[in-house]
């Protein structure tokens, strides 16, 4: 299970799962780039949930359009982010 971002503009993504750390993430990010700027969070996903209440969408390292998350790891992120409410 993973979830990915994924810009339609320009191809770019990035895919890693739901329970990597922050600390895993920027480090892959680092060595592979692309680099996404991503809120706070403890985890990958926590960071996604962040971004997206605080800004609305996450925004493509290289051309700036709102990049998508895939669609079945969204529902799956907002229904364990409802049940944690
Ligand atoms: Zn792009």
């Amino acid at each position: 299970m993973q979830i990915e971002l994924y810009c339609d503009c320009c191809a770019c993504r990035f895919a890693a799962p739901p329970q990597a750390s922050s600390r895993e993430i920027t480090d892959r990010m680092f060595k592979e780039g692309p680099w996404y700027a991503l809120g706070d969070g403890e985890t990958f996903e926590d960071m996604i949930f962040t971004t997206l209440t605080q800004q609305g969408h996450i925004a493509c390292p290289d051309c700036g359009e709102p990049v998508a998350v895939s669609e079945e790891s969204l529902g799956q992120l907002a229904m364990s982010m409802l049940s944690q409410m």
